[in-house]
């Protein structure tokens, strides 16, 4: 079968397809034995780029050359470039290299590639879903959608048992990131008058730098103190060498106490070999603050969706292999956590949803099969039982003059707001500023908030101003509307925003003219730094 999920994680990422009896099945990286790809970038000459576990490898010896972490950059305009051997890489033609390396892992073992679904966070913006598209274009694959990760995992999830509507927390923890996401699966028809479940985003949150490397880093300190005082040394005395031997050992330490209550490493100290021995206790302990930090996240969503109304927790992401946090979610809901390959259900979730997508019902595939569990899957439920409502990753809208008082202010009217069903679309007449205008600058911005207007939005340079932060209002760019000489103020400009899973599309008519305006300057490195207050569009006083 050539359809494959594509999980591109943050630190690791993995590739999962339905094998031959209809099962999710993640494609091992033999080089690594892993079932995950590190998603680290050695640039090791002009003509060797390594990917994986070996790039990791270099973190500590030749940092400059590696790249980790670039799903944190893909898709921000202020975004970094990385260069090598002459060479510029953007975080895309990064990405694509990791994507590369999970086509290979397909190929190397005679699979054959097609069709695939990436997952991206649920909080992610369309700009960041774009860029993480335009990456999977550029490692040659076609992709056929994105999915958001905590609905890929309640999907994997979902696929093997749930039958009735419930509602879904998801508990991500990964290794730089953490999201917890409320879902709601719901029975409903389809097009056709077929039963099909629907998954919807309830709410969703997060903190997109607490991750497993937290924890490496607590372990790396404790160690590298506890080195300090085997030899009597202070840590400024540790030589280089030696902070780089503790730090490539923390993470396997770090794994082993998930399922041990002691991990040794042997680390030499400045030429003397020293080994110290963790007790998971002691580990829990000193992280026991980022256990609190994810679990404030957990309660501040459930200040938007009940507990009582929480019918299953999933444990999701490669750092709920660690007791403390199967412990901890489970004392906040006894008896309703679930754990499964925590570091493929993603993928798997991306697998199911491209095989629905390519309805490869009827193909051998669709035939039924046991799980592992000893579980009857009915392939065609899998491929064809759900629905995945897609919605506004974000609030959408226009910055506009509000005339009205004595003030002019300059404001962003919210079109469409953040979690409305895709394609949204919405439309509104505004009038130029003044007589004779001959140009508008029509700004559309994207946020957070769900208030109809923000007030003020932007500052004179277009800046976002004085807007609660929390609601991360981005300029997303310009439409130019040019006006024929002698418009009058009273002209009727129909302004139209669609937002669906590709982007947003901003769309301006004269309605005097029928002329219809397009063209939409998308970063703000293409927006004329000439910003004028004539040059906008205003709410209708009358
Ligand atoms: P991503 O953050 O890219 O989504 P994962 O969900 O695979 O990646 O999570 C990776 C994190 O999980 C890393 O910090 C890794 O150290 C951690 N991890 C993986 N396996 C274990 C384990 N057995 N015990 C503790 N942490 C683990
Ligand atoms: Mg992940």
């Amino acid at each position: 079968m050539s359809t494959y999920g594509i999980d591109l994680g943050t630190t690791y990422s993995c590739i999962a397809h339905l094998d031959s009896n209809g099962n999710p099945e993640v494609i091992r990286n033999n080089e690594d034995d892993s079932n995950t790809v590190a998603s680290v970038v050695f640039f090791e000459n002009e003509n060797n780029v390594v990917v994986g576990q070996a790039a990791k490898e270099n973190v500590e010896t030749d940092g400059e050359r590696v790249v980790q972490f670039v799903k944190r950059e893909i898709g921000k305009p202020e975004s970094r470039t990385y260069e090598f051997d002459g060479k510029t890489y953007t975080p895309v033609e990064i990405s694509a290299l990791i994507l590369t390396r999970l086509k290979n892992l397909v190929e190397a073992q005679g699979g054959m590639i097609e069709d695939v679904v990436i997952t991206v966070p649920a909080y992610f913006g369309l700009e960041e879903r774009s860029a993480t598209r335009q990456a999977g274009e550029l490692a040659g694959l076609h992709v056929l959608s994105l999915i958001n990760e905590p609905t890929a995992a309640a999907l994997s999830y979902c696929a093997r048992q749930f039958q009735e509507d419930r509602t879904i927390l998801v508990y991500d923890l990964g290794g730089g990131t953490f999201d917890v996401t409320v879902l709601k699966m719901s029975m409903t028809q389809n097009d056709s008058g077929r039963d099909v479940q629907k998954i919807t985003v309830l709410a969703t949150d997060g903190d997109d730098v607490l991750g497993g490397k937290d924890w490496d880093d607590k372990l790396y300190n404790h160690i590298l103190h506890a080195c300090c005082d085997e030899n009597g040394l202070t840590p400024e005395e540790i030589e280089a060498e030696t902070r780089q031997d503790i730090r490539s050992k923390v993470e396997e330490a770090k794994r082993k106490l998930s399922k041990k209550q002691s991990s040794k490493v042997r680390i030499d100290v400045n030429g003397s070999r020293t080994e110290i021995t963790i007790k998971r206790g002691d580990f829990e302990q000193m992280t026991s603050d980022l256990v609190a930090k994810t679990m404030n996240f957990v309660d501040a969503i459930l200040d938007k969706v009940p507990a009582a109304e929480i019918d299953t927790v999933l444990l999701v992401g490669g750092s709920t292999y660690m007791p403390m946090i199967i412990n901890a979610v489970e004392s906040k809901f006894p008896g309703k956590v679930q754990q499964h390959d925590p570091d493929q259900a993603v993928a798997k979730g991306a697998a199911i949803y491209a095989s629905m997508l390519v309805e490869e019902v009827g193909s051998p595939a669709a035939q039924d099969s046991q799980t592992s569990d000893g579980e009857t899957l009915h392939a065609e439920q899998l491929t064809s039982k759900f629905t995945v409502e897609d919605q506004t990753p974000r609030s959408f809208g226009p910055g506009v003059v509000d005339m009205n008082g004595a003030k002019h202010k300059y404001v962003l009217e919210n079109f469409i707001k953040i979690g409305e069903k895709m394609p949204a679309v919405f439309t509104k007449t505004y009038y130029p500023l003044e007589d004779n205008q001959e140009l508008v600058r029509l700004r559309a911005f994207e946020n957070i908030s769900t208030d109809d207007t923000l007030i003020p939005c932007v500052d004179e340079d277009g800046n976002p101003q004085a807007t609660d932060p929390a609601y991360k209002v981005k300029l997303l760019g310009e439409l130019i509307v040019n006006l024929p000489p002698n418009t009058s103020r009273d002209t009727p400009i129909k302004v139209t925003f669609k937002v669906d899973a590709s982007g947003v599309h901003v769309e301006a008519v004269n309605t005097k003219t029928d002329e219809i305006f397009e063209t939409f300057l998308r970063t703000e490195s293409d927006i004329d730094v000439e910003r004028s207050a004539v040059h906008q569009l205003r709410i209708s006083s009358d």
